[in-house]
């Protein structure tokens, strides 16, 4: 690991004064401590901002919920509120990672955790994500995690969030703030896909502190939601494929319908056209595989030989569908500790 310095910021101004001078925030570390130690990142300085109070977990005058960047991953998904009122949320996280780390890991952490993409970590290949120009390792090599929506020439990577799928799910909104004010940044616009620039994975500034996420009110998809993980082993692993559905039925006709996929592209996926063809419809298979494949137009393979993630496509088709089919038959309300 390279010398760094580090400071401790107690307030926003601080952490921000910091910031302008080009440290790095740092508040859970379970993704960045990684890439230092990797070598794959090498900031000259650190700001902890554990010590801001930015953890509350609170209702918003409109009815949604106010969630603190640094509240922890856990505390997020064990949140009473968060368990009434968006249960699809408390599901994904709970899917994600460890015990241990999501007890580490910050909500704006989560968001901004770098892509698992073995070659970004192995500093010996190239990796324009890594290194601008440098090439991508995975187009046409081993690419089982990589993206069949959204790549592009430059790169191939996933996401590696379960969070986040819920939340693109949920329409959140991601609160930041910098020297030059605050801002409110909707999901579907906080990641990026790789174009011709994969080093940049959202489009918040180096300088912007993310300082909250906010959910609308969201009760009518509460009674019928669900987040289905697909991976190689079935723990402590990213998914393949990953589906946040949920659907607001008035009997067995669906008033309104979101679904969001993970592990399939650069950034949470969703396509709101896919997502209207089943606005008015009974809650079927025929129409949730409808919509699996409006969802999953355009998806091409990467890859080659055994390393294609080929199988993706069917995957996805088949893991929409039943998480609509398990959506529809009602929200999963019993967390328990046993999810990992
Ligand atoms: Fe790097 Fe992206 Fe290629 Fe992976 S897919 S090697 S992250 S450029």
């Amino acid at each position: 690991m390279n010398p760094f310095t580090f400071v401790t910021a107690g307030d926003v101004p601080a952490a921000l004064a910091q910031a302008a001078q080009g440290a790095r925030f740092i508040a859970g570390g379970t993704n960045l401590i990684d890439l230092m130690k990797g070598g794959v990142l090498q900031p000259a300085r650190l700001v902890d901002i554990n010590r801001i109070r930015l953890d509350a977990i609170e209702r918003t005058a409109d009815g949604g919920l106010r969630l603190g960047a640094l509240a922890r991953n856990a505390a997020t998904a064990y949140d009473p509120l968060v368990r009434e009122h968006y249960p699809l949320l408390a599901t994904a996280i709970l899917s994600g990672a460890s015990g241990q780390i999501r007890n580490m890991a910050s909500n704006a952490g989560n968001l901004l955790q770098r892509t698992r993409c073995y070659y970004f970590y192995d500093t010996d290949t190239p990796c324009n994500k890594r290194e601008p120009g440098s090439g991508c390792s995975a187009i046409g090599a081993l690419a089982r995690q990589h993206a069949i929506l959204g790549a592009s020439e430059h790169c191939i990577a996933t996401h590696p969030s379960d969070m986040c799928v819920a939340l693109a799910a949920l329409e959140a909104t991601v609160q930041v703030a910098s020297a030059r004010g605050e801002r409110a940044i909707r999901f579907a616009d906080f990641h990026r896909l790789p174009g011709d620039r994969p080093d940049m994975d959202t489009t918040l500034a180096p300088d912007e502190l993310i300082v909250a996420i906010t959910l609308p009110l969201a009760d009518g998809f509460r009674a019928h939601s669900a987040y289905l993980k697909l991976r190689e082993r079935l723990s402590y692993a990213f998914a393949l494929v990953s589906v946040a559905a949920a659907l607001d039925l008035d009997g067995g006709t669906i008033r309104a319908a979101r679904v969001a996929l993970g592990g399939v592209a650069h950034k949470p996926w969703r396509d709101p056209a896919a997502e209207a063809l089943l606005v008015g419809r009974p809650a079927t298979d025929e129409a949730f595989t409808r919509a699996a494949d409006a969802l999953l137009q355009g998806a091409v393979p990467q890859g080659a030989g055994e390393g294609s993630n080929a199988f993706k496509i069917p995957l996805a088709r088949r893991a929409i569908v039943r998480a609509l089919v398990v959506a529809t038959a009602g929200t999963v309300t019993n967390l328990g500790e046993s999810m990992q």
